[in-house]
C-alpha cells in the first residue's frame, strides 16, 4: 500500500512521552513516511523527546507556545533550514490541577486565562507562527490539526475550566480555517475519546471517567490512541483535501449519548 504522508514534513508539538496521543500521531505519521520535526516545551522534557525523536529520525526544537519569543524562534529556525511544511500538529492543553478538581463556579481569574492561552489561544499563536513555512497553495498548501474533548459541548465533572478552553479552541477552527483557506491551508480538530496520559492524570477521578465511558460508549470500550493518530493521517493526507473547519470525534462513538440506563 501507499504511504499516505510520503514526501510530506510534519511538525507535531505536545509530545511529553510514550504515551502522550502526539506520540502516537508522531508515529502513525511516521509510519506513512512523513519527515517528523517535534518540539518540547522547555529543558525539562528535552531528553525524553530526543529520545522519542531518534526512533523517528526527526529533528526536535524547543517551543513553549506561551512565549511569543519561542514562537518567532521556531518560525526563524524553521524559515533558515528552508523547511516547507505540509503539516502541523497541535496536541497541547494545560490547566492548574485545583481547576480540574473544584466546583467550576470558583475558577480563579488566573486559572481562567493561563488554561485560554495554554489551552486555545496557542493554537492562534502556532497557527500564525508556522503559516510562511507552510507550502504555498500551487505545492499543495496543508493542514492544521489540534485535539479537542466532547467537555467543550457537553458537561464533563471535572473537566470544568478546560471544556471552556475546549470551545474556544473548536471556535478558533473555525476562524482559522476561514482565514487560511484561501492559501489552501485546513484547519481542524479531532475531538478524542478520554484516554489515559500525563494531562488526562490531572483531572479528578480520571479513571471513574474511563469506566464509566467504556460502559456507555457504542462500541463498549475506550479510545485507542492509535485510531486518533489514523484519523489525524487522514486529516494531514490529500485525502483529507476537502475537509476544512471540522470537528471529528473519534471516541468509540459516546458522542452521540444522552444517557444509559444502569445496570
Ligand atoms: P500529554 O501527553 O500530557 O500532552 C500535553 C502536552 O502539552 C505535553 O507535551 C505538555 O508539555 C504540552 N504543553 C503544556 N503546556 C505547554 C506549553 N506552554 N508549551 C508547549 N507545550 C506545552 O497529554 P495528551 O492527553 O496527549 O494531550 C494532548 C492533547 O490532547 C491536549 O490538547 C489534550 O487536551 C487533548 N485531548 C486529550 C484527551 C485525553 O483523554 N488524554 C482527550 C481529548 C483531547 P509538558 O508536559 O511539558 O507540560
Amino acid at each position: 500500500m501507499p504511504q499516505l504522508l510520503a514526501g510530506k514534513t510534519a511538525l507535531i508539538l505536545g509530545i511529553a512521552n510514550r504515551w502522550s496521543l502526539a506520540y502516537a500521531i508522531a508515529q502513525a505519521f511516521h509510519r506513512e513516511g512523513a519527515k517528523l520535526i517535534l518540539t518540547y516545551q522547555g529543558e525539562r522534557l528535552k531528553q525524553t523527546v530526543e529520545e522519542l525523536a531518534a526512533g523517528f529520525n526527526a529533528q526536535t526544537l524547543a517551543c513553549d507556545v506561551t512565549k511569543d519569543d519561542d514562537l518567532a524562534r521556531l518560525t526563524n529556525e524553521l524559515k533558515n533550514q528552508g523547511t516547507v511544511l505540509n503539516s502541523v500538529v497541535h496536541a497541547i492543553a494545560f490547566a492548574e490541577r485545583e481547576d480540574l478538581s473544584r466546583p467550576f463556579a470558583q475558577t480563579s481569574r488566573g486559572g481562567f486565562a493561563l488554561a485560554l492561552d495554554v489551552s486555545a489561544y496557542s493554537l492562534v499563536a502556532v497557527a500564525h507562527a508556522v503559516s510562511p513555512v507552510m507550502a504555498p497553495p500551487d505545492q499543495g498548501g496543508g493542514s492544521i490539526l489540534t485535539l479537542t474533548y466532547l467537555g467543550s459541548s457537553r458537561v464533563v465533572q471535572n473537566y470544568n475550566v478546560m471544556g471552556v478552553a475546549k470551545a474556544a479552541l473548536e471556535a478558533s477552527v473555525r476562524y482559522l480555517a476561514n482565514d487560511l483557506g484561501p492559501s489552501n491551508i485546513r484547519v481542524n480538530a479531532i475531538s478524542a475519546g478520554a484516554v489515559k496520559t500525563a494531562a488526562a492524570r490531572g483531572i479528578r477521578d480520571f479513571s471513574k471517567m474511563l469506566e464509566s465511558a467504556a460502559k456507555l460508549a457504542p462500541l463498549r470500550r475506550n479510545t485507542d490512541p492509535a485510531e486518533v493518530a489514523d484519523a489525524a493521517v487522514f486529516l494531514a493526507s490529500d485525502l483529507g483535501r476537502g475537509v476544512t473547519g471540522n470537528v471529528l470525534f473519534v471516541d468509540a462513538g459516546i458522542q452521540i449519548m444522552g444517557f444509559a440506563l444502569s445496570e
